[in-house]
C-alpha cells in the first residue's frame, strides 16, 4: 500500500547495481576488518557431514512418529515439488500487491484453498497471515477482544479453557491482555457444563470467549458442544475452536455448524505439510460472517469480473499480523494435499480415527487408558501403575520406544493425566506399523516388570541419551565438527 510501481523498478534497479558493483558501494564502516577463516571443505564432506548429521535426528521418513497433538502425518513429497515450482517460489510478494493482474495464479491459489477451508470448517471467510496456530489463537483473540469493544462492552476480557486445554490456549489469551480461567472436565473428560454454568452466571459481564478444542486433547468429542455454544453465547461471549488437529472430524462434522464463532486450523498438521524444526507453519483463522470485517488486511476478493485482488479496506480490522501476507509456500502445499485428497478427505478422517482406537484397544491390555469411551484420532495412556509398582515412568518407556525405532508420544500431556503417554498414529501408518507399535511398547511394559533398571536407563544406542531437555534448548550448542 502507498507504494508506487515506479518505486518499485527502482527498487529492483538498486539490486541489480548493488550485483554488478560488488562491494564496490559498500561503505568503509560496515566492512568486515579481516578474511573471514571460513573452513575449506570438499563438497562430498559437506554432503556427508549433513546426511550424517540427518541420521542422528528421528523423523517421519524413518518411522511412527505418534506424537499426541501433533498430527506427524506423511508428507507427500508432491507438494514439496509444487511449492518449489520456480513459477511460485521466484515471485516477489509486492508484486501480489502492485500487479495483481499479473500474478492472477499465486491470488488464485490463496483463494482456492480458502473456499476449501470454509466448505470444511464451515466459516465464511478466512485470512492466512498467521505462521503457526498459536499466531492464529492470537489473532483470533484480537478479533473476539476488538468485536467486544466495537460493542462498547471494553470489560470482557476473561477467556475460559478447559483444564485439557493445550498450553498455548492460556498463553495466547494473557497475551493478547485477556486474562484465564480453567473450566473442569467431568469424569467422561468433557467440559463440566454445572461449573460451566456457574462460571457463567457469576461473570456474565466479564465473558469474552471460551477456547475449545473438539475433540479435545484426549481425544475425546465433546457430547454438549452446541449447549456449550449455546450457553456461551447466551452469556455475551464468542466461541474459539482450537482447530489445529482437525484430522478427527474433517468431512464428517464442522466447527462452524457447532457454533463456533472463530476458527483456527494448523496447515502443518492437518493438512500435509512438514512441522519439524519449529516450521515454517500456517494457522489460517476463520470466522462467521459477523467478524469478518475485523480480519487482518487485505483479504483477498474476487471482483465481478473474476479478477482477485487484495481489499485493505475492513472496517474493524485487527491490522496486519505478519509481513507480507503469510507463509506462501505453506498454502501451495495444503492445496496440493488438499487436490490430491478430494472427496477422500472424510476417508482421512475416518482412517484416522479408525487407527487410534484400535490401537487404544490394543494398549488397553497391558496399560491404563483413563478416558476410554468417544475415542477419535488419538489418546491417552497412563504409566501410573507402573511407576508406582516399579518405579518405571512415562519417560522411561517413550526413551525406551526411540531405542527401538519408534518416535516417543507426546509424554506429561495433558495435565489431567499422571504419567500420560498421549498417542496419534494418524491416518497414515499402515495395519503393519500399528502392529509393531504395539508390539514394542507391550515389551517394554513387560521388561519394565522383570527389569525396571534396565528401562529406567534407556535409550542406550542414540546419539543422545537424556539430556537437560530446557539447558539443551536455552543453551543451544550447534559447531561444525568433520
Ligand atoms: C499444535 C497445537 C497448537 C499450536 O500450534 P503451533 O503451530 O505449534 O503454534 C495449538 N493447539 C493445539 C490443540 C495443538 O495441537
Amino acid at each position: 500500500m502507498g507504494v508506487e510501481y515506479e518505486n518499485f523498478i527502482e527498487m529492483k534497479d538498486i539490486a541489480l547495481d548493488f550485483e554488478t558493483e560488488e562491494s564496490g558501494n559498500i561503505s568503509e564502516e560496515l566492512r568486515a576488518e579481516r578474511e573471514w577463516e571460513l573452513p575449506y571443505v570438499p563438497e562430498n564432506e559437506v554432503m556427508r557431514y549433513f546426511i550424517n548429521l540427518s541420521r542422528k535426528n528421528f523423523s517421519v521418513e524413518i518411522g511412527m512418529y505418534p506424537l499426541g497433538s501433533c498430527t506427524m502425518k506423511y508428507n507427500p513429497r508432491l507438494s514439496e515439488r509444487l511449492a518449489f515450482d520456480s513459477r511460485i517460489q521466484y515471485i516477489h510478494p509486492l508484486l501480489l500487491e502492485l500487479v495483481a493482474d499479473r500474478v492472477q495464479g499465486i491470488l488464485r491459489i490463496f483463494y482456492e484453498l480458502e473456499e476449501r477451508l470454509k466448505l470444511i470448517t464451515g466459516m465464511d471467510a478466512f485470512t492466512f497471515q498467521p505462521a503457526a496456530g498459536a499466531h492464529g489463537e492470537l489473532t483470533g483473540v484480537f478479533i473476539i477482544r476488538k468485536y467486544h469493544i466495537i460493542n462498547g462492552q471494553n470489560e470482557r476480557k476473561l477467556i475460559l479453557v478447559p483444564d485439557s486445554a493445550h498450553g498455548t490456549n492460556p498463553a495466547t489469551a494473557a497475551m493478547a491482555g485477556c486474562y484465564v480461567k480453567e473450566v473442569k472436565s467431568d469424569q467422561d473428560g468433557c467440559v463440566d457444563l454445572k461449573e460451566l454454568e456457574k462460571i457463567l452466571t457469576d461473570k456474565s459481564n466479564e465473558i469474552a470467549a471460551f477456547m475449545l478444542t473438539n475433540p479435545n486433547t484426549l481425544g475425546i468429542y465433546d457430547k454438549n458442544i452446541e449447549k456449550i455454544c449455546a450457553m456461551v453465547h447466551e452469556a455475551g461471549g464468542l466461541m474459539y475452536y482450537d482447530g489445529a488437529n482437525l484430522n478427527a472430524i474433517m468431512g464428517r462434522s464442522r466447527p462452524g455448524d457447532m457454533g463456533f464463532d472463530v476458527v483456527h486450523l494448523n496447515l502443518h498438521k492437518t493438512f500435509g505439510t512438514p512441522h519439524g524444526g519449529g516450521g515454517p507453519g500456517s494457522g489460517p483463522v476463520g470466522v462467521k460472517e459477523f467478524l469478518r470485517e475485523f480480519l487482518p488486511v487485505p483479504v483477498i476478493v474476487e471482483r465481478t469480473n473474476g479478477v482477485l485482488e487484495f481489499d485493505w479496506n475492513l472496517k474493524y480490522s485487527v491490522g496486519k499480523m505478519i509481513g507480507w501476507w503469510g507463509n506462501f509456500a505453506v498454502v501451495v502445499k495444503a492445496l496440493a494435499w488438499l487436490l490430491a485428497t478430494g472427496k477422500e478427505v472424510k476417508k482421512v478422517s475416518e482412517d484416522a480415527v479408525l487407527n487410534a482406537n484400535w490401537l487404544k484397544k490394543k494398549v488397553m491390555e497391558f496399560l491404563d487408558v483413563p478416558y476410554p469411551h468417544n475415542t477419535m484420532h488419538e489418546f491417552v495412556a497412563s504409566a501410573k501403575e507402573l511407576k508406582k509398582d516399579y518405579g518405571v515412568t512415562a519417560l522411561d518407556l517413550a526413551k525406551g520406544l526411540l531405542d527401538n525405532g519408534i518416535h516417543a508420544p507426546t509424554i506429561y500431556f495433558p495435565l489431567i493425566v499422571s504419567e500420560a503417554l498421549m498417542i496419534e498414529p494418524t491416518e497414515t501408518e499402515t495395519l503393519a506399523r500399528l502392529e509393531e507399535f504395539v508390539e514394542v511398547l507391550k515389551n517394554l511394559v513387560e521388561e519394565a516388570k522383570r527389569d525396571p533398571e534396565k528401562v529406567k536407563g534407556y535409550p542406550y544406542n542414540t546419539p543422545v541419551s537424556r539430556p537437560d531437555e530446557v539447558r539443551a534448548v536455552k543453551e543451544l550448542d550447534v559447531k561444525w565438527e568433520v
